[in-house]
């Protein structure tokens, strides 16, 4: 027997374990301890979860949303219920601090809440008619069976930001969560398990992106994808199910700039800068990548930043003095690595600039935070690192801000300090991006407002907020007649009597 969990897929409402599957195992990015073993789902598991979605969409499509409501209403208290389990399923298995790992949990809570609430609007609108006796109206209708594909970095919220708002709407799920992170995606699926989703209308298949993210797109019984993750990967998923023409929402990387100017509250904006570019060891979608710093104020906040960097707790994430865990995996370490030396090439070295070592730090994936001091245009001055690596940029103006901030890829969040009132409504003007704050850190979404970005970042549409809706609805346009006669829109228009 294994010393550590040996989970199987979920598919039709049962966890199945197909004899002689090949397995893989997630491990604790602190220590490296085995966290537990998983499926290495293969094209048919994955034609067995689609059936089971397939053959449960007409009865959850006909189940009235109040009701759908109230499954999600006790999901979203078994997740209150064991919170804090989940939360340091997310620390041990992930690596953020245990105040972050409660805090994914609590945003799943959240949004599943606000999901349910859903279930008694899923808003259609009325529209007058140019002709007599007619009534015009849509309706919200399901897509029908929907992949949901997630990464590591937000291991419980991600999903249930997909998960909730497409069966709120009626759409049957096919789960595929990112492998590094299956143990808190299958804490998810036991949620809504645990709270009475019937059979097939949630399965959850792990394994390998190429392989069961491949044929789950790949599958025509799937109407709609909805992707979260990097950008090739995204780009990929949007080419093959373009093929068939299925809807494919994209919610990708970013590069996202915080300005600081000149007459910026510095402290506070040294408190925003250090949770957005340090917190989650730099690993959000939305973390401060960029400070663009106004020349006037460059000497005297970085001789801040240094200081506050060097006084930041790095270690055990389950510790909670701790203010920066690892980063998630040996793959995310070689890759942020990478960067530093790239960014020794290219620019200056401010602080940190490796992995730590001895004691604890051996065991896990530890790397100093690092601040370079780079022009604009450097690689990783552009490209994303997604780790606790900093670019600072110096600007002499607010023009050469905005302009500095927009020449990336990217568009997701953003960030500006100022006490200028114009200039804080300037920026929200001009920053193209899908996320600006005005006086706080690029990180902090709610879930009652839309997420997401522009550019690179992804399709366009939007998660969460009333609009999450969108991307797991078709609209029904809807006309009724009640004059008894042949009525012709465009050509029986000047009937006024
Ligand atoms: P990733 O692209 O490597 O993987 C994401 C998911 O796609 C995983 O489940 C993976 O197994 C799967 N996958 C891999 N290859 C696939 C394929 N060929 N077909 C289908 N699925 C495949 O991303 P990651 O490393 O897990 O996550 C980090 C990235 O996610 C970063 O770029 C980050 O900015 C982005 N992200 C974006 C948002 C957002 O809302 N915009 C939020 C969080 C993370």
């Amino acid at each position: 027997m294994a010393a550590y969990p040996e989970i199987g897929l979920f598919i039709d409402g049962k966890w199945v374990s197909p004899p002689g599957a090949a397995r893989f195992t997630t491990r604790n990015p602190t220590n490296g301890s085995i966290i537990g073993s998983f499926v290495s789902a293969t094209p048919k598991d994955v034609d067995a979860a689609v059936t089971a979605a397939f053959s449960a969409f007409p009865h959850w499509k006909a189940t009235p949303p109040p009701a759908r409501g109230e499954i999600l209403l006790r999901v979203a208290q078994t997740l209150k219920d064991r919170k804090e389990q989940i939360g340091r399923i997310v620390t041990q298995e992930m690596g953020k601090v245990i105040a972050e790992g409660r805090g994914d949990v609590q945003e799943s809570i959240d949004f599943v809440e606000y999901m349910a609430g859903e279930g008694r609007r899923l808003f259609g609108e009325t529209v007058p008619s140019e002709l007599r006796s007619k009534f015009c109206l849509t309706v919200r209708q399901p897509k029908g069976v929907v992949a949901c594909i997630t990464p590591w970095n937000f291991p419980t919220a991600i999903p249930n930001w997909k998960i909730a708002a497409a069966l709120i709407c009626g759409n049957t799920v096919v789960f595929k969560p990112a492998s590094n992170t299956a143990m808190c995606a299958i804490e998810v699926v036991k949620a809504y398990e645990a709270g009475g989703v019937p059979a097939g209308v949630l399965n959850c298949v792990t394994g390998a992106g190429s392989t069961v993210g491949n044929a789950l797109i790949d599958d025509r019984r799937v109407r709609a994808v909805s992707f979260t993750g990097g950008v090739e990967t995204g780009r990929s998923v949007y080419e093959r199910g373009a093929r068939d023409l299925k809807a494919v929402h994209l919610e990708l990387g970013g590069k996202n700039p915080m300005i600081v100017m000149d007459d910026a509250n510095l402290p506070l904006a040294l408190e925003g800068l250090l949770f957005g570019a340090f917190g989650t060891a730099g690993q959000r979608c939305t973390a401060t990548s960029r400070l663009i710093l106004h020349e006037k104020v460059y000497d005297e906040f970085l001789g801040m930043l240094d200081q506050r960097v060097a006084r930041l707790r790095l270690g055990d994430p389950l510790d909670p003095r701790t203010d920066v865990g690892p980063v998630a995996s040996a793959d995310q370490e070689r890759k942020i690595l990478e960067y530093i030396s790239v960014g020794r090439t290219e620019a200056k070295l401010r602080v940190g600039g490796g992995k730590l070592t001895g004691g604890i730090y051996d065991q896990g994936f530890f790397i100093a935070p690092t601040i370079f001091e780079t022009a604009h245009g450097t690689r990783i001055s552009k490209e994303e690192i997604f780790g606790p690596v900093l670019s600072v940029i110096k600007v002499p103006s607010y023009e050469e801000a905005v302009r500095v901030a927009n020449d990336v890829d990217y568009g997701l969040s953003s960030a500006i300090y100022t006490r200028d009132v114009n200039v804080a409504f300037r920026a929200v003007q001009d920053l193209e991006c899908g996320i600006t704050y005005i006086n706080a850190p690029t990180i902090g979404a709610e879930v009652q407002l839309p997420f997401g970005g522009v550019k690179n970042t992804g399709t366009g549409g939007r998660e969460a907020g009333s609009v999450a809706v969108e991307e797991f609805t078709e609209i029904k346009t809807v006309f009724i007649d009640f004059s008894n006669r042949l009525q012709k829109a465009q050509i029986d228009v000047a009937d006024s009597g």
